[in-house]
């Protein structure tokens, strides 16, 4: 059978293409070279939990029409993120805000907690030449050493001093008693998982899994017309300028034969010893009253080729290169680039969703 799309990833992106392209009446094939569908936000049930097997997705945008959209695929429960932060045992709510303020300095007023913060900003003058310096004259000392240095440093790998100022360009302060993490409207977790939700995006698409496209480019491209590849860039192009470097990070999971481990889904560890940045209890995004439980550890890594890519590092030398690799991309036909990985980009889920739709308005005749 020959196809009018073979996508390249069953993820987000590559799910949300397929939907608006069989919704027009258009066939496809999705190929993963995964033995799963849904990429990055795969979920797998262990002891009557969704676990988020590569990181802690939660759905939050300010996009109606991108909310009501999601809604047709799943159901969302009412998660509000509102993680906390251990810091040698103490503990503060993220993001920071009056109640963070009053744990750390028993101030009690907004115009306290200015006061405090303003005074201890003033210790940088001038431009900040590096993350240190920025994120001291954004939030102050003490915040700065409690509640970012240890945790940028692990998650970068490098010390904050070494670490250019513009990785931080905004440290979110709130002078109000709000501990949700997100500024958007809408928020919420899938209650039966994001595996669900992308397999009723694909309803319909003929799905072949442990799949390379790389591999059997030939044979695939030739059963459609059109292919949309939603994988590395530099990858498809065979490295030929080099590799665009990533972030990488190594999950720890474990059940437990306890029913709450922490008592919220995220907390972040901010100090340096600790080894890992985050420590998840998944049930906590679904409200779960299963007799056990899941948490995952997750340690920042370096990536290698071979390595899942992460987070990009969108710094300048990787900016020029993805341009030279993108400049090879703007010249296929047949060829359409998405995606995190395809536009070597950080993107949220609720941007790939706004994406995805809007590349199928502007090219699915
Ligand atoms: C740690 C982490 C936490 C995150 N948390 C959040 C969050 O809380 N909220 C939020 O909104 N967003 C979050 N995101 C972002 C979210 O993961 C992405 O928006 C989303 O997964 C992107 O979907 P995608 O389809 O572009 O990419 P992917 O999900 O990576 O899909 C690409 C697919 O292509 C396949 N593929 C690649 N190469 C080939 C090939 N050669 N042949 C066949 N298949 C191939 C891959 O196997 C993969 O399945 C997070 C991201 C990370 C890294």
């Amino acid at each position: 059978m020959r196809y009018d799309y073979l996508i390249v990833g069953a993820g987000l992106f590559g799910a949300v293409f397929a939907r608006q392209a069989m919704d027009a009446g258009k066939t496809c094939l999705v190929v993963d070279k995964s033995q799963h569908i849904a990429g990055n936000i795969y979920t797998q049930e262990i002891e009557g939990i969704e676990v988020h097997k590569y990181g802690a997705h939660i759905f939050h945008t300010s996009n109606k029409a991108v909310w009501d959209y999601v809604q047709r695929f799943a159901e969302f429960n009412h998660y509000i993120n509102t993680p906390i932060a251990n810091y040698k045992g103490e503990l503060y709510n993220l993001p920071f805000n009056m109640h963070t303020f009053y744990a750390m300095w028993g101030v009690t007023t907004p115009a306290q907690a200015q006061a405090v913060i303003a005074r201890q900003r003033a210790a940088i003058e001038g431009e900040p030449q590096n993350l240190e310096e920025q994120a001291i004259s954004l939030v102050g000392t003490d915040i700065y050493e409690k509640l970012v240095k240890g945790y940028t440093e692990k998650q970068w790998g490098r010390p904050c001093r070494e670490l250019p100022s513009f990785i931080i360009k905004r440290l979110p302060v709130r002078y109000t008693f709000d501990n949700n993490y997100f500024n958007d409207r809408y928020q919420g977790i899938p209650v039966d998982g994001y595996t669900k939700l992308v397999e009723r995006l694909l309803d319909g698409a003929t799905v072949w899994l442990g799949m390379d496209y790389l591999e059997h480019r030939e044979e695939l491209s030739g059963l459609a017309d059109t292919v949309l590849y939603t994988g590395c860039i530099d990858e498809y192009y065979d490295f030929c300028y080099g590799e665009l470097e990533y972030r990488s990070l190594r999950f720890e999971s474990e059940v437990l034969d306890i029913p709450n481990y922490q008592g919220v889904a995220v907390v972040n560890y901010t100090d340096s010893e600790t080894p890992y940045t985050r420590l998840i209890e998944h049930k906590h995004f679904n409200f779960g009253q299963q007799e056990k439980t899941v948490i995952t550890k997750e340690y920042p890594s370096d990536w290698k080729r071979g390595m899942r890519p992460y987070y990009p590092v969108n710094d300048e030398k990787n900016q020029a290169l993805y341009a030279r690799y993108r400049a090879l991309a703007d010249k296929e036909e047949t060829v359409i680039f998405g995606g995190r990985l395809g536009h070597y980009k950080y993107y949220d889920m609720d941007k790939v969703v706004e994406a995805a739709l809007d590349l199928a308005e502007r090219t699915i005749e």
